[in-house]
């Protein structure tokens, strides 16, 4: 038995020579009708129509020889009774005809074999009539001899006699030729109505054929248009059409449906992977970068779980960032599993796919937890710049096959794009920061201490809470410089500023700022922090400058000016009050500490 799909396909494969056949049938019939039609005729039609024919010559032949007759007898009348020339040449005329017409009639009498008997009997009593009553008076008055009028008489009573004979075959001849007249109407008629309902017949079967056989190739045709446009994305609701065939057009259909769903799958996907690139292109920070990577590449790829698991900065140790929902969770440190598994995919060297967890999946406790969750498939791509692996990224999903080897080739072709922009943030970071140093001493530099200023006065005078954070400056410049510059060298000073700054970093607390102010001035700003405090800590650097000189050969010194940001004050006086504290250590003798606010405190 044939399926309907195969039926369909078998029809739809030989659709076009169906109908060539199919028109070719149709017209064989056609041509058997109408050879049909012309046997019919030829048979019923023409016999009728010659039957009709010759009974018609045939009146018209007894019609001719009534004539013929008449005029015989008339003129044979007159010249016997007048002996004039004219009647003799009408009598001349009408026997002339007369045996005419009755060889015809003979010749004839086989056609009309109805009347042949009646025809015989009547030119035989013509025949007797003739040689009775027309040849022996006309011999006789040739001989000029006139007829009696009892003779005449008699011959007007025969010729009377042959009349009526004469009309009775007629009319029967007439009646007969109407009979079969009437026959030939109707079979032509019959024939007429035959032949048109059986063309129509023919006619409509052919057309319900082509019509029905035509929508089967119109549908598919019209179902392709739909899969082309489908393809092309030229609809406003572009929908693939449900047509199913195995013949050629079902597969042509099948064949740009997955076009088009591949199409517009993979414009998806390119406008995402765009979406990705600008993403990471804009990410200030390595946590922005990490985040745009995980929730992009989740709704990229469409798993269920990702993570990325990245080198430090100081390419030490490796931390883990999950994406939880919409929101990333901060750093994790690894799990002792986790770590073992990390180190065995660094030294295999390849991103690894598990296309189903069923047949095998990763080892490990948290391996087995993920499948306990339900987790079918999954790929750990390398993050590589250039032969260094700075991180993995882990797709999940719990559709086993979800990840396949075309999948994961794919996939790794975003891998560099991850890569570049961490690279990018991370010397982005460097450069800023750079920016922010001072190249001699390494610390801080003014601008950045001015930002740095603002932003904590800020946070010191928030305006629901003054006097929250206490916030100390120190402001430092060492003594006789130009001296030490000008007696030592200018390299020797450098050494002095850069030994000053190691020290200033080496024994500020952790969120002190030390920053290079300008020349070999100095200043250490003090979050959190009193002016006391701070005034210690400024003592304390003052001795470490003046017992750790760079050389045993000379002495540094340095003088310094202590303040704390008092409320209503802003930065820049701040910077003043410090300013002028450090104005009059100067003034005192230098090489001492002097308090914003106090008198001057003889410290050395
Ligand atoms: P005072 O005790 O009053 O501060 O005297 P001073 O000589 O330290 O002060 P002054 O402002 O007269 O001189 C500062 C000198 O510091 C002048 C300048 O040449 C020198 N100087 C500024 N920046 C640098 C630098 O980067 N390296 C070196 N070697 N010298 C610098
Ligand atoms: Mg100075
Ligand atoms: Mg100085």
């Amino acid at each position: 038995m044939i399926s309907p799909s195969r039926e369909r396909h078998r029809n739809e494969t030989k659709l076009g020579a169906l109908l060539v056949r199919f028109s070719l049938a149709f017209l064989a019939v056609f041509a058997l009708l109408l050879g049909g039609a012309y046997l019919f005729q030829n048979h019923f039609i023409k016999s009728s129509y010659l039957q009709v024919r010759d009974l018609a010559l045939l009146t018209e032949n007894l019609d001719l020889l009534e004539k013929a007759l008449v005029e015989q007898e008339s003129g044979q009348r007159g010249y016997s009774m007048t002996g004039e020339q004219s009647f003799l040449d009408a009598y001349n005329r009408g026997t002339a005809d007369y045996e005419q017409l009755v060889q015809n009639l003979r010749d004839r009498a086989f056609l009309t074999p109805l009347f042949e008997t009646d025809i015989e009997s009547l030119l035989s009593d013509i025949q007797r009539w003739e040689n009775r009553h027309i040849r022996a008076l006309f011999d006789q008055s040739l001989l000029g001899r006139s007829a009696s009028a009892t003779q005449l008489k008699i011959d007007e009573a025969a010729f009377l006699a042959l009349s009526a004979e004469f009309d009775d075959v007629l009319s029967r001849i007439v009646v007969q030729r109407d009979l079969e007249r009437e026959r030939l109407l109707s079979r032509i008629s019959l024939t007429l109505a035959l032949a048109g309902t059986a063309a129509l017949l023919a006619l409509g079967l052919y057309v319900f054929f082509i019509i029905k056989h035509i929508r089967r190739l119109i549908d598919p045709l019209a179902a392709l248009d739909r899969a082309i446009s489908f393809y092309e994305g030229s609809r406003c609701e572009p929908e693939r059409t449900d047509y199913t065939s195995s013949g050629e057009l079902g597969r042509l259909v099948g064949a740009f449906n997955r076009m088009g769903e591949d199409m517009r799958r993979e414009s998806e996907q390119l406008e995402d992977t765009y979406k990705m690139i600008n993403a990471l292109n804009q990410a200030a920070s390595l946590q922005d970068v990490y985040r745009e990577t995980l929730v992009h590449m989740r709704a990229l790829v469409q798993c269920d779980k990702v993570s990325l698991i990245m080198q430090n900065a100081d390419r030490r140790f490796y931390f883990k960032t999950v994406l939880q929902g919409e929101h990333l969770k901060p750093k994790e440190a690894l799990l002792p599993g986790e770590q073992a598994q990390l180190w065995e995919l660094i030294r295999g060297g390849v991103s690894v796919l598990h296309e189903d967890w069923d047949m095998r999946r990763p080892r490990g406790e948290l391996a087995d937890r993920l499948y306990g969750s339900g987790i079918r498939s999954s790929v750990q791509l390398l993050l590589r710049k250039d032969k260094r692996i700075v991180g993995v990224l882990n797709l999940m999903s719990a559709q086993p096959f979800f990840f396949t080897a075309v999948k994961k080739q794919r996939l790794e072709k975003l891998v560099p794009l991850i890569v570049t922009s961490i690279e990018n943030v991370r010397q982005t970071g460097q450069i800023q920061s750079l920016a922010m140093r001072d190249g001699l001493t390494g610390l801080w530099n003014r601008r950045y201490f001015e930002d740095s200023l603002v932003k904590l006065h800020n946070e010191t005078f928030p305006k629901h809470n003054p006097n929250a954070h206490p916030l100390s400056l120190i402001l430092l410049d060492v003594d006789h410089f130009k001296r030490l510059n000008d007696t030592r060298g200018h390299q020797e000073g450098d050494t002095v500023l850069k030994h000053i700054g190691l020290l200033l970093r080496a024994y500020s607390r952790f969120g002190d700022l030390p920053v290079r102010f300008g020349g070999e001035e100095f200043a250490v700003l003090l979050p959190d922090t009193p002016i006391e405090e701070a005034a210690d800590v400024a003592e304390r650097l003052r001795r470490l400058i003046e017992f750790d000189s760079p050389s045993p050969d000379y002495v540094v010194t340095a003088s310094f000016g202590v303040a704390e940001l008092q409320a209503r004050q802003n930065a820049q006086e701040l910077i003043r009050t410090a300013d002028s504290a450090l104005y009059r250590a100067k003034a005192a003798g230098r090489n001492r500490v002097c308090i914003h606010g106090e008198d001057l405190n003889d410290s050395a």
